[in-house]
């Protein structure tokens, strides 16, 4: 089914609905009809279906993916992501597989909707008070007025309206006087009809005032005082962070940049819980509900508490505030060495600063780059120096060599102009000397003094 045949079921539906509440009748035949259109929509959902199953794994391979993924569905759109980033493709990718789920999921709403008004427009009690086709004036027959429905924290706005009672006519004026009028933008009022002066309100004057009051006493958090509605606007607020949040952990899981995916991982954690803590405080219902992303589950929640948990471990181990501000200090100097050294990771910053902090300063510690260098005298206060420490330690040319070819990290120092290489067999240290790199010393595993062992020991610790 084409979206275009979707929006004709949903125009059918929609005048249903409008016939039913605004001109309050339905015929028979229309209710019979409702089946065969919830019959549609589960035809409709069933092809959707087909559509969902493009996989974000398949970012980066733009052009060929639109065949692939969904070919049954041929109204999907041809999408040109030539020349674009491996990210921006990724992100792309994410979004056009929530639009098709979002799509699944919104059609699986409207047929369920279809389907439960049929259930209570012709269910046997709605027969049996019924007169033939004219049930559904009877169940408002009379009624000359409308109620507008009462709720707590209500938006000032609507706070003076909520809970009374108004006839038809004054119900009309007062809803286009409303900026928002009732029922809108997920207000969370809805008018139901009444007969004037037979129908008792729902709510007493005194708990209309009630609201009122609880809504301007409101909490107090973090120095800061909410009204209840205030409260509930900034629960909401948290609510689409953690939304954003999500997304952005599933496009880092399809670009595989493990430092971003962990910081929007940590991000989402401490949303998570601020949102508990603040719902907690101002005495609201946590509604997760409403913090859902498709395609992010279970498992990229325990993922990122997982994470979450790793971090604060060590960044406790290396900071000495409190667990949060350790996680904000890790976080901000772990990226800004990352992205100050674009060729590092996580691993050469955590070395790097477990080395700094128990005393052991080299310099930047980061990949190995190879270099080629020269074994020749140099230098004015010990020319022969490299050549008498290869002599005293039995070292041979090859070996010097070998240790910056099989070296697991180098240290740069003198912002570069001198390089020490450190491997498991030796470490060879070389020196830029007239635009040449000159080795400057040299010693192997034999020789090695405890520091030199305590650097292979914490470089092994965090798998280098
Ligand atoms: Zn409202």
């Amino acid at each position: 089914m084409t979206d275009k045949q979707i929006a004709h079921v949903e125009e059918q539906l929609i005048k249903f609905i409008d016939q039913v509440i605004e001109k309050r009748n339905a015929t028979t035949a229309e209710v019979e009809a409702l089946p065969a259109v919830a019959h549609a929509l589960a035809d409709i959902t069933a092809e959707s279906n087909c559509a969902a199953q493009g996989s974000p794994a398949d970012a980066g391979l733009a052009t060929s993916v639109q065949s692939d993924a969904a070919p049954a569905c041929s109204d999907l759109p041809a999408f040109d992501y030539s020349g674009l980033t491996d990210r921006t493709v990724a992100t792309l990718h994410s979004a056009e597989n929530m639009i098709r789920t979002a799509h699944r999921d919104y059609v699986i709403k409207v047929a369920d909707a279809v389907g439960m008004a049929h259930d209570e427009l012709s269910s046997s009690e709605n027969r049996t008070t019924s007169h033939s086709n004219q049930y559904t004036e009877d169940t408002f027959m009379g009624c000359d007025g409308w109620e507008i429905s009462a709720h707590a924290n209500s938006a000032p706005d609507h706070e003076p309206i909520q809970g009374k009672q108004y006839s038809d006519a004054d119900y009309i004026a007062l809803n286009n006087s409303l900026v928002r009028r009732i029922g809108t933008l997920n207000c969370g009022h809805a008018a139901f009809p009444i007969m004037l002066g037979v129908s008792s309100p729902q709510y007493t004057p005194e708990e209309l005032q009630k609201f009122r009051d609880d809504n301007a006493a409101g909490i107090d958090y973090q120095g800061k005082h909410y009204t209840g509605y205030e409260a509930t606007q900034l629960q909401r607020r948290i609510e689409e962070s953690m939304r954003r949040q999500k997304r952005r952990i599933l496009v880092d899981e399809t670009t595989g940049d493990k430092e971003k995916l962990q910081t929007d991982q940590i991000r989402y954690v401490r949303l998570k819980d601020e949102y508990a803590r603040f719902s907690k405080a101002a005495g609201l219902r946590t509604q997760v509900e409403r913090a859902e992303v498709s395609g992010f589950g279970p498992k990229q929640g325990r993922a990122a508490a997982a994470e979450n948990k790793a971090v604060e471990k060590l960044a406790n181990s290396m900071y000495s505030g409190d667990t949060e501000s350790n996680v904000s200090e890790y976080i901000h100097d772990r990226n800004a060495y990352i992205s100050k050294y674009p060729t590092s990771d996580s691993r050469y910053f955590n070395a790097y600063k477990e080395l700094k902090n128990i005393g052991i300063k080299k310099g930047v510690l980061l990949p190995a780059v190879q270099k080629q260098a020269f074994i020749l005298p140099s230098g004015k206060r010990d020319p022969n120096h490299i050549l008498k420490r290869m002599l005293e330690r039995n070292i041979t040319d090859d070996e010097v060599r070998s240790y910056m070819e099989n070296a697991r990290v180098m240290f740069a120092q003198w912002g570069g102009a001198r390089q020490a290489f450190y491997g498991t067999d030796g470490v060879s240290v070389i020196a830029k000397d007239d635009g040449n790199w000159l080795y400057k010393t040299v010693w192997k595993k034999e020789d090695f003094d405890e520091e030199t062992d305590l650097i292979l020991e914490v470089l092994s610790k965090y798998g280098l």
